[in-house]
Parts: C-alpha cells; sequence; structure tokens
C-alpha cells in the first residue's frame, strides 16, 4: 500500500507542503490513535501522518 503524507519540505510554486509518498512507513499505536511515521521518498525528510485504525491494520 502506496501511503502518502504532506511533507513540509517539497513545497509547490505557491510555498505550499505537497504530498508525497511516505517511504518506509512505521504504525504506531498511542492513546488508541494511529500514527505513521517515515520517510519522505522524493527529499528524504521526516514524516509523519494521523491515520485511521482500518489504514494502520493495513500497512502492518
Ligand atoms: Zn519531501
Amino acid at each position: 500500500m502506496e501511503l502518502k503524507a504532506l511533507c513540509m519540505k517539497c513545497r509547490n510554486a505557491e510555498n505550499k507542503p505537497t504530498m508525497q509518498v511516505m517511504k518506509d512507513p512505521k504504525v504506531e499505536e498511542k492513546n488508541n490513535r494511529y500514527s505513521a511515521k517515515g520517510q519522505c521518498s522524493v527529499c528524504g525528510g521526516n514524516m509523519f501522518k494521523f491515520m485511521s485504525k482500518a489504514d494502520a491494520e493495513a500497512l502492518k
């Protein structure tokens, strides 16, 4: 499954963060909230995204 998240470093012409593919996503669960951490496939910067439980289960 391909996971996309906003990358704060990859900005468009309007200087807004853009959606990029997350590399090596690691799913974390905390207080029943799911999130994924990984690296941007374009610039290698750290990425973070909150996810639904269903999406988190699909990534495991
Ligand atoms: Zn990036």
